[in-house]
């Protein structure tokens, strides 16, 4: 009887190839290409007379979520920072965070001097909840970030409407959510500042990049300016050899400026974005029909009123108890030793993460005293606790492959379950 092949019995699949991310293809090497021979490697460089890509990938990007206006930027985490600045969140000010994420919502409160109050998260969803939220708020509070979650959407009718009656200002992270739709609507378009990431392993994936997206005006001037060192696009495009940006000078800016070579890939990219959704979902439809012949196992939750996911990681939760006593770390390389795959349980709570020690930078010190990191961090986190007790995630490359290769994710997981004895 063939044992569990993290015990050295024989795996599930045969050796064969994954899905591989990122897609790219002869169409993307002329891109690249085209941006590289133009030498306008960057913004702040003189024009060959058309604009940059920086700023046609933006006006792609406000035009694939329906919204007025996008700023590209470096990083997700620079997007979080000008979406912060935008704002004019600083020092003696809160936002309120979810514990359940990447550090860069967290850090991106710090880094403009205020302070991230850190709240628990829906066991089910790994999102941010609208009572969590209201809990938090205090009269410093000035604004929540919301993170949409690995493959859902948080619950944006509640949270607006407690960030609406407190009067503080919503920012949807949706770094892990590009293309999901609520109402009708694309997340990012919810609060006065979406932002994304496009950091490679992303669905839309640039390498290293960012946006920040808005439907007000005021907000995207600062935007734009505080992200290119307080310059904006002249009103007016230059001609060849002129410089697209000018010295607005209207708020303090930093750099935090896309490259060319990046925008040119990404304006390679963000077209296949919705075949690739599609893809995906065809995928997860057959994974979670073998998923519910199971028994014990289910997909993440999506609320009802969310009418499209964007699933960047995969989550299969499972019933407590499916795997007796086992960890759920030892579950997920178990089930990834028969697939030759990659699973995991989700990122540590932040506050038991290694990445977020406020304390070992001293430009934090003001913020990150005893009572501030007791304002911050003083409460229970028994939501996201419970989420990472059940929950196996995967990248989002597996589902880009063929009904076979769900069929042996659901084979393995099964083969677990039923082995898990030999795990203890
Ligand atoms: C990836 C990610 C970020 C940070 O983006 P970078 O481009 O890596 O800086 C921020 N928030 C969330 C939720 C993310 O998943």
């Amino acid at each position: 009887m063939s044992g569990l092949a993290f015990l050295g019995g024989t795996p599930i699949r045969r050796p064969r190839p994954w899905a591989q991310w990122p897609q790219y293809d002869d169409a993307t090497e002329q891109e690249l290409l085209a941006a590289l021979r133009s030498r306008r490697w960057a913004v702040s460089w003189p024009t060959d007379g058309t604009q940059s890509r920086e700023r046609r990938f933006a006006a792609e990007f406000a035009r694939y979520n329906d919204v007025n206006y996008c700023a590209s930027v470096d990083h997700g985490s620079s997007a979080l920072v000008v979406a912060l600045e935008a704002l004019d969140i600083g020092p003696g000010d809160e936002v309120i965070v979810p514990v359940m994420t990447w550090v860069a919502p967290v850090t991106s409160v710090l880094r403009v001097g205020a302070l991230p109050i850190v709240v628990d998260v829906d066991p089910e969803t790994g999102c941010v909840t609208p009572e969590a939220i209201r809990a938090a708020t205090t009269e410093r509070t000035k604004a929540a970030i919301v993170v949409h979650l690995a493959c859902t959407v948080a619950d944006l009718d509640g949270i607006r409407e407690v960030t609406e009656e407190a009067g503080i200002s919503l920012i949807e992270d949706c770094a892990q959510a590009h293309g999901a739709r609520w109402r009708g609507r694309n997340v990012g378009t919810f609060g006065a500042l979406g932002v994304f990431s496009f950091q490679v392993g992303k669905v839309l994936a640039g390498g290293e990049g960012g946006a920040v997206i808005t439907s007000d005006p005021a907000l995207y001037r600062r935007a734009e300016q505080l992200r290119a060192d307080s310059r904006r696009y002249a009103d007016v495009d230059p001609p060849a050899g002129g410089e697209e940006l000018v010295e607005a000078g209207e708020v303090m800016g930093g750099n935090y400026c896309m490259s060319e070579l990046t925008a040119g890939v990404l304006l390679d990219q963000l077209p296949r974005l919705a075949g690739q959704h599609e893809h995906r979902e065809k995928s997860a439809a057959v994974l979670e029909a073998g998923l519910a012949e199971l028994g014990d196992f289910s997909a993440i939750p999506l609320p009802e009123a969310a009418d499209a996911r964007s699933i960047y990681e995969y989550g299969i939760r499972f019933r407590p108890g499916t795997f007796g006593a086992v960890p759920v770390g030892k579950v997920a390389e178990a089930i990834g030793a028969e697939l030759g795959m990659a699973l995991w349980p989700p990122d540590l709570p932040l506050h038991r993460s290694v990445m977020f020690h406020p304390h070992t930078k001293r430009r934090f010190a003001s913020v990150w005293t005893e009572e501030g990191r007791q304002r911050s961090l003083g409460r229970e986190y028994p939501g996201a606790e419970q989420y990472r007790e059940t929950t196996l995630i995967f990248h989002h490359k597996a589902l880009l492959g063929d009904a076979s290769d769900m069929a042996d994710i659901v084979a393995a997981v099964e083969k677990v379950r039923d082995h898990h004895e030999e795990l203890r």
